[in-house]
């Protein structure tokens, strides 16, 4: 293994599926995570599918340019299982039959109270000079073998088996190989696009420092800017290598930052609504229901929401909202005043502390010059006062109704700040 650099770590998902457009290699992710927290970088990343010849090629490119590799996929008891095999032939191992690794194989079925196949049994043989890796999840075991100072490690596919199996089993026999420590954290930012975030903070990246990356992802309404530092001397370091940066964005994008947390905007509002013991009720058009959606999918939001409605057609916003006749025929169905004639009714009519009123053109069709596709009126009404903000969003119908529901909920954090003026802190 190469010292200087640590060791190159290549990575093998093997499966035929993962080649289709079907389904993801998220182990790789999942196992790439796991190893940069010990300062490990992944060199190489391959997919095969389930075929002999393809799979023996991968694994002789791979012994000749990396160290440590990591197969996942293929250890299963059926035919195109042919991992175990195609290993043993590639690596010129024999598969040697474990009568113990057999033994809890049986056991675990009759758990279960499922009887035994006899093509199970080939989950007991395991190539020679390894160790099993034990599956508590599942039937078949892992792989840890190391000769020719490379290590080979034999994962099974399914993310529940082998993200434990890595955990109990792996991790520790690799801290030895540690380059260092890393630590990361995550500013979540709404109300600006990804263009505006750039421009506002490419002037920090120099000062960085080396060993600090930073990527910014872009999701419709909000933008994430990923910090992660990396020390070779340990966690605490790295984590104080976070704050410098982290408080530099942090100031130069104010109250765009909703949270340096795992937490979405509705849980962040959903704290502050619980706080501050104040409750919210919605009125929606063009969003049909994902703001209540959004806001529901946190839980406990039954402290803080009281209701929703959907009122698609003029006649509901008449009917359930007493939105009136005249005020839709002066201003129409979309405009600043129906929004918050929704918001402040639907906060009287409920009782709640707060109300928001959405009202737009979701496309594609349906728009005017005087009212094009993506305009949208949000209002957000409070015993003391009504905001209504007009947006023009970019974007086809499902992403002008997320930034929709989006900036409505952005409203309501803004207006539920503890350094709100208008707003008394809990
Ligand atoms: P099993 O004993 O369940 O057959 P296995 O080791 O043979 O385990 P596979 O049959 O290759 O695993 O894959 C089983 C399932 O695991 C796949 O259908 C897929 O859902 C999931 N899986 C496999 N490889 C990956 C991967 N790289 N990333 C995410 N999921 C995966």
């Amino acid at each position: 293994m190469k010292d200087s650099s640590g060791p190159r770590i290549e990575i093998l998902a093997i499966g035929a599926e993962l080649l289709t457009p079907y389904y993801v290699d998220t182990n790789s992710l999942f196992l790439t995570k796991q190893l940069n927290r010990l300062g490990m970088r992944v060199v190489y990343k391959t997919v095969v599918g389930d075929d002999k010849e393809d799979l023996a090629a991968c694994i002789r490119t791979a012994r000749q340019r990396s160290d440590l590799i990591f197969a996942m996929g293929g250890l299963g008891p059926t035919q195109d299982d042919m991992t175990r095999e195609v290993f043993a032939d590639t690596l010129e191992k024999r598969l040697t039959f474990h009568p113990n690794l057999w033994k809890q194989i049986r056991l675990r079925f009759q758990k279960r109270g499922i009887s035994i196949s006899e093509v199970n049994r080939k989950q007991a043989f395991i190539l020679e000079g390894a160790e099993a890796l034990e599956n508590p999840n599942g039937t078949a075991p892992g792989m840890w073998i190391q000769f020719d100072h490379k290590i080979w490690v034999l994962l099974p596919g399914p993310p529940r088996e082998l993200e434990p199996m890595f955990v109990d089993n792996v991790l520790p026999r690799l801290t030895g190989m540690r380059r260092g420590y890393q630590a990361q954290t995550t500013l979540k930012i709404t109300g600006l696009t990804e263009s505006q975030t750039e421009t506002d903070i490419a002037d920090l990246y120099p000062g960085l420092g080396k060993d600090v990356r930073c990527t910014v992802l872009a999701a419709p309404g909000q933008i994430e800017i990923h910090l992660s530092a990396f020390s070779e001397h340990g966690e605490e370091e790295a984590e104080r290598m976070l704050d410098q940066p982290t408080s530099a964005l942090r100031s130069r994008l104010g109250l765009h930052v909703f949270t340096s947390e795992k937490e979405t905007l509705e849980e962040v509002v959903g704290r502050r609504l619980h706080e501050q013991q104040s409750t919210l009720a919605v009125a929606e058009s063009c969003t049909g229901g994902l703001l209540g959606h959004r806001i529901t999918n946190v839980p406990g939001s039954s402290r803080y929401f009281l209701e929703g409605v959907q009122v698609y057609s003029n006649q509901a916003k008449i009917r359930l909202l007493n939105v009136s006749p005249a005020l839709l025929e002066r201003h129409g169905a979309v405009s600043a005043e129906v929004a918050a004639c929704m918001a402040e009714n639907v906060r009287k009519n409920s009782g709640a502390d707060f109300g928001l009123g959405i009202t737009g053109v979701a496309g594609p069709d349906g728009g005017t010059p005087g009212k094009p596709v993506g305009l949208v009126f949000i209002s957000l009404a409070s015993s003391e006062r009504t905001q209504t903000e007009k947006n023009l969003f970019l974007g086809d119908r499902e992403t002008i109704k997320r930034r929709a529901t989006q900036k409505a909920l952005d409203m309501l954090r803004l207006e539920l700040r503890e350094d709100n003026p208008g707003n008394p802190t809990p």
